[in-house]
C-alpha cells in the first residue's frame, strides 16, 4: 500500500503561483469526529493518489482542513479522474497564489481580469476567508471589485471569480465542477456484490460504492450449458467500474450443475427461489471466508415474483450475513435512469442467455410457503453441489 503523502504548505515567504485543482470534501465528512474525519480524508487522498499514479499524472498534494489542493500539470486527465471519485463535493481548476496577501491579490486581479471577463460580460466575486483574516468579507470584496471595470451581477453573472483567503496565500478559481459526493471508497469496509449483468445489479454496485464500500463481485454463470456471454459482460462492466475503484475482484461461480439439479427435482413455479437460495448460500460462504461484511443485490421490492416480501424472506432464510439492497425502493425507470448516467446500460442490455433466461419458466410463485420449500429441498443433493461449485470458483482480479 502506498502511504498518502500529504504536504502542508511550508512557511517560506517566497511569492509563487501554483497551478492545480482545488477539491472540496462532501459536507458529510464534517459531521464526523476529528479522528473519523481524518480517516475519511486519508482514504480520499489515497484514492486520488492511486488513480493519478495509474494515469501517470505527476502531482503534489497539499492538505487543508476543508480542502485538498493538488498541484498538477495535466488538468484534463486529472479532472477526468476526479469526476469519478466518491467523496468530493466539487473540484475546480485553480491557482494558488502562495504568500500573496490581499494587496498582492488585488494587484494580480487588476492586471488579469481583462483576460477572464469580456467587456460586455457581468461578474460576481465570491469570497471565502480563513477566520484569522481581520478584514471582513464585505471589505475584501469592495477592495477587489473596485479594480474590475465590469458590470456586477450577483444573481446571474456571466463569470464568477472565487477567491479563498488563506493564512499562506490565496486560492483563485472560476468554475466549480460538481463531484459525485458520497463517501471515499474503502471508508466503509468490503462487501460482496451479486452481479448478474442485468440492468439492476451494476446500479446497486454503484450506489453502494458511493457509500464508501470497496466492492468485490460474485457472478453465477451457466457455462458450458450456455455461451460465455454473461461472463464477458461482467468483465466489460468491471473495466468500466475501474474508473471508480482501482481494483475489483470477481468470483465466477459455475452454477449449471446446481441449476440442473433444481430443474430436475423442483416444480417450475419454485425454481427461481431455489436458485436464489443457493446463490445466497454460496455468497455467504465466500463472504465469510474472504472477509466481506455484507452481501449486496440489485433486488427491488415487488419487481418480480422472487422479490415480494414473502419470497425475499424465503430466499434469505438461514443467511446470517447482512444483505443490503440499495435498489429496494426504486422502480425500473429510476434504475434505468441511473444506469444510463453511469453508462452501464449499454452493456446491461446486450443479450445474454444466463441462468435466468434459460432456466426460469413463466408463472413463478409470488407467495411461496416456507414449509413447502423446506420439504422440497429435502429432495435435493445441494450441499455437495454447493461445495463443488465453491471449489471450482475462479477468482479474477481486474
Ligand atoms: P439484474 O439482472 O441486475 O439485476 P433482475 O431484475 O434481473 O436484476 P433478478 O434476476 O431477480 O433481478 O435478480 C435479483 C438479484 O439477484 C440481481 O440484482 C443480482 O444481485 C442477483 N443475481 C441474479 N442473477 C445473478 C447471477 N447470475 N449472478 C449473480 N447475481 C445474480
Ligand atoms: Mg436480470
Amino acid at each position: 500500500m502506498i502511504n498518502p503523502i500529504i504536504l502542508n504548505m511550508k512557511n517560506n515567504k517566497e511569492k509563487k503561483i501554483k497551478k492545480g485543482v482545488l477539491i472540496a470534501f462532501d459536507g458529510e465528512i464534517f459531521l464526523k469526529s476529528f479522528g473519523v474525519k481524518n480517516f475519511f480524508k486519508k482514504k480520499l487522498v489515497y484514492n486520488i493518489l492511486n488513480s493519478f499514479q495509474k494515469q501517470k499524472i505527476s502531482f503534489k498534494i497539499f492538505n487543508y482542513y476543508d480542502r485538498i489542493f493538488i498541484e498538477v500539470d495535466f488538468f484534463k486527465k486529472a479532472m477526468k479522474v476526479l469526476k469519478k471519485t466518491f467523496g468530493i463535493a466539487w473540484y475546480a481548476e485553480a491557482l494558488f497564489l502562495e504568500n500573496y496577501n490581499i494587496k498582492d491579490l488585488n494587484e494580480f486581479i487588476k492586471e488579469k481580469y481583462i483576460n477572464w471577463i469580456k467587456k460586455d460580460e457581468s461578474f460576481a466575486l465570491r469570497v471565502k476567508k480563513e477566520t484569522g483574516e481581520k478584514q471582513s468579507k464585505e471589505e475584501i470584496i469592495k477592495i477587489l471589485a473596485k479594480n474590475i471595470k465590469r458590470k456586477v451581477n450577483l444573481s446571474h453573472p456571466d463569470k464568477e471569480i472565487f477567491v479563498e483567503i488563506r493564512k499562506n496565500g490565496c486560492f483563485l478559481y472560476f468554475k466549480k465542477n460538481k463531484g459525485l459526493r458520497g463517501l471515499p471508497i474503502g471508508s466503509q469496509g468490503k462487501v460482496l456484490v451479486l452481479m448478474s449483468g442485468g440492468i439492476d445489479s451494476p446500479v446497486a454496485n454503484w450506489l453502494i460504492n458511493k457509500r464508501g464500500t470497496e466492492n468485490a463481485w460474485i457472478h453465477f454463470h451457466s457455462f458450458p450449458l450456455v455461451s460465455e456471454k454473461s461472463i464477458e459482460k461482467i468483465k466489460d462492466l468491471a473495466r468500466l467500474f475501474l474508473d471508480y475503484q482501482s481494483k475489483i475482484k470477481i468470483y465466477f461461480v459455475p452454477f449449471s450443475e446446481i441449476q440442473t439439479e433444481i430443474k430436475l427435482n423442483i416444480p417450475a413455479k419454485y425454481r427461481v427461489l431455489f436458485y436464489r437460495r443457493a446463490m445466497f448460500k454460496i455468497s455467504e460462504q465466500i463472504a465469510k471466508k474472504e472477509n466481506y461484511q455484507a452481501i449486496i443485490t440489485g433486488e427491488s421490492l415487488g419487481q418480480v415474483s422472487s422479490q415480494t416480501l414473502q419470497n425475499i424472506n424465503i430466499i434469505q432464510e438461514k443467511i446470517k450475513i447482512p444483505i443490503l439492497r440499495p435498489l429496494i425502493s426504486f422502480n425500473k425507470e429510476e434504475i434505468i435512469k441511473i444506469s444510463k448516467k453511469i453508462k452501464t446500460y449499454e452493456i446491461s442490455i446486450l443479450p445474454q442467455e444466463d441462468c435466468c433466461t434459460l432456466f426460469v419458466p413463466k408463472g413463478q410463485s409470488a407467495k411461496a410457503d416456507i414449509n413447502i420449500i423446506k420439504n422440497l429441498e429435502k429432495k435435493l443433493n445441494l450441499s455437495s453441489l454447493i461445495k463443488k461449485a465453491i471449489k471450482n470458483t475462479k477468482l479474477e482480479e481486474f
